[in-house]
């Protein structure tokens, strides 16, 4: 493809993609067709000639897009976001176009400088501890998911209570990791890949109105451990779990941690970007204890996936414990110390050019629009969860700091109950789902309700287990969606169970 083909078939992929975002509202947010579908529409064989580009366009119409899921959908409410933004996608066609691969600082500077200072920005933006910039002991690096910022947080904790043998000799059986019993499945994930296994991994009690970890119990297993001859090695404390975005309480863990000499790693893979707004900051306190933290700018500041942004408070524990120098990596650049090279602070070798697109969206939005951009997913999740607490068939059954309401169905009957709406969250324990039908009946419910409200194309949830009970999830965060969505989720859920009381009686 001679740059002037690129240049007219770029176009016309820029146009597609405008048409895309543009006619979203009118797709359906799930994708129709059975397993298979997809795969079916494609030939057996690549083709043995090139083909003409716009055959492989049309067929992105034809065949591709009807097998997605919707992710920029204004009512797309699932797991959390993804989203992206104009500015994202076009500083990622830069870096696609560049195709610089960014190992070395002497392998393209601008790569490793532009992304040191995007992490220094972002550490600004989100008034992080000053020990995370790189122009103090720290500094920051992009990894392409929070599940690889976890790992490279246990590989350097291992490196460190290991006292220098890890290197060497290898992961010693006795290291143990903490994280609550909401913690993300990729700290169980990195324990296997680390050679620790799922049994190095301590899931700590929560406390069960705010599901957030309870320091108490997680002293009591570092002190069991201990006594038992193990090495507590890890804590990994969330902001803002997957389940239902729960806050473990930083500043008694950061004790602890402290106390014990036990690495603490912070996962806010979602709920970071909230600490770009000063109001919200709150929920990063006790971040100063952190060895490490971790969040997502690929879930909800506008920024396509892959972008997590990771930061160390001690950049040299980290080199230590990654960097190998084969001879035909050796630089004089690399050897004057002078210069970041990113190779040592992730897991693979090579690396994208990915600061560009980071670059770009902060360039575009500024500070104050990627604030207005997380103000507005917590102000209608807000008036979401309004909607549900005033509806005495349903109950909000998490705290709601962010964008995410955990909602469900209180009772099999739907509006039948008259019961008054209990006034605190204890209904997340379960306990009292026996007074309105088994806990089974209401899960089938809940779980009802939820396809019959996919089912309709219109809007995407998701679920999840509270307190063993099935419980829906409505995740705000695609730029596209406006009250009139939410509002449109919300009509819909309760039509559905309007309809399914009807059904029953
Ligand atoms: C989404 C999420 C992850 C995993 O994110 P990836 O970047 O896809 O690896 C990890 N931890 C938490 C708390 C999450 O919400």
């Amino acid at each position: 493809m001679s740059p002037d083909e690129f240049r007219r078939h770029g176009h016309a992929v820029v146009d597609w993609i405008a048409d895309y975002w543009s006619s979203l509202d009118q797709r359906a947010v799930l994708p129709a067709g059975p397993p298979g579908a997809v795969a079916a529409r494609l030939p057996p064989r690549p083709p043995e000639r090139g083909e003409g580009f716009d055959r492989i366009l049309a067929d992105l119409d034809s065949v591709i897009a009807p097998g997605l899921t919707h992710w920029q959908h204004p009512g797309y409410f699932g797991y959390f976001p993804a989203n992206t933004s104009g500015p994202s996608v076009l500083g990622d066609l830069v870096s696609a176009g560049l195709g610089v691969q960014g190992m070395l600082w002497a392998t393209g500077p601008a790569c490793t400088e532009v992304e040191t200072v995007m992490l220094d920005w972002l550490a600004e933006l989100l008034d992080l501890p000053a020990r995370f910039r790189s122009t103090g002991s720290g500094g920051g690096v992009i990894q392409d998911s929070a599940s690889s910022a976890t790992l490279v947080a246990v590989l350097v904790a291992l490196h460190r209570t290991g006292g220098g043998r890890w290197r060497e000799h290898g992961v010693e059986r006795r290291h143990r990791i903490y994280t609550s019993t909401q913690g993300h499945s990729s700290i169980e994930k990195a324990a296997r890949i680390a050679g620790l296994g799922d049994d190095a991994v301590r899931a700590v009690e929560v406390d069960p109105d705010t599901l957030a970890m309870e320091p108490a119990a997680l002293r009591a297993a570092i002190e069991a451990d201990r006594a038992a001859g193990l090495v507590p090695t890890a804590v990994v404390a969330t902001i803002g779990t997957t389940s239902t975005t729960a806050v473990d309480p930083l500043p008694a863990i950061g004790e602890i941690c402290r106390e014990y000499g036990v690495w603490l790693h912070v996962d806010a893979a979602y709920a970071g970007s909230a600490a770009i707004c000063p109001e919200l900051r709150y929920t990063h306190a006790g971040l100063e204890y952190a060895d490490s933290y971790c969040f997502d700018p690929h879930k909800w500041l506008l920024t396509g996936f892959d972008c997590d942004a990771f930061w160390v408070a001690d950049r040299a524990e980290l080199i230590e414990a990654l960097s190998i120098l084969p001879e035909y990596l050796r630089n004089a650049a690399t050897e004057s110390g002078a210069v970041i090279d990113y190779r040592d602070w992730q897991v693979p070798l090579g690396r994208r050019f990915r600061s560009l697109k980071l670059w770009f969206v902060l360039r575009w939005y500024g500070a104050e629009g990627l604030r207005a951009h997380v103000r507005a997913g917590v102000a209608l999740a807000d008036r979401f969860a309004g909607w549900v607490r005033a509806d005495e068939r349903f109950e909000v059954v998490a705290p709601h700091p962010f964008s995410l309401v955990c909602f469900r169905l209180r009772t099999r009957a739907g509006a039948g109950d008259s019961r008054a709406p209990s006034s605190t969250d204890a209904n997340a324990n379960g306990t009292d789902a026996d007074a309105n039908g088994t806990g089974a009946e209401l899960d089938r419910a809940n779980a009802e309700l939820l396809d019959r409200v996919n089912g309709t194309g219109r809007v995407y949830l998701t679920h999840t287990r509270v307190g063993g009970r099935h419980t829906l999830r409505l995740a705000v965060g695609s730029p596209y969606t406006r009250e009139e969505h939410v509002a449109e989720a919300w009509r819909l859920i309760t039509d559905a169970a309007t309809a399914s009381q009807v059904g029953r009686s």
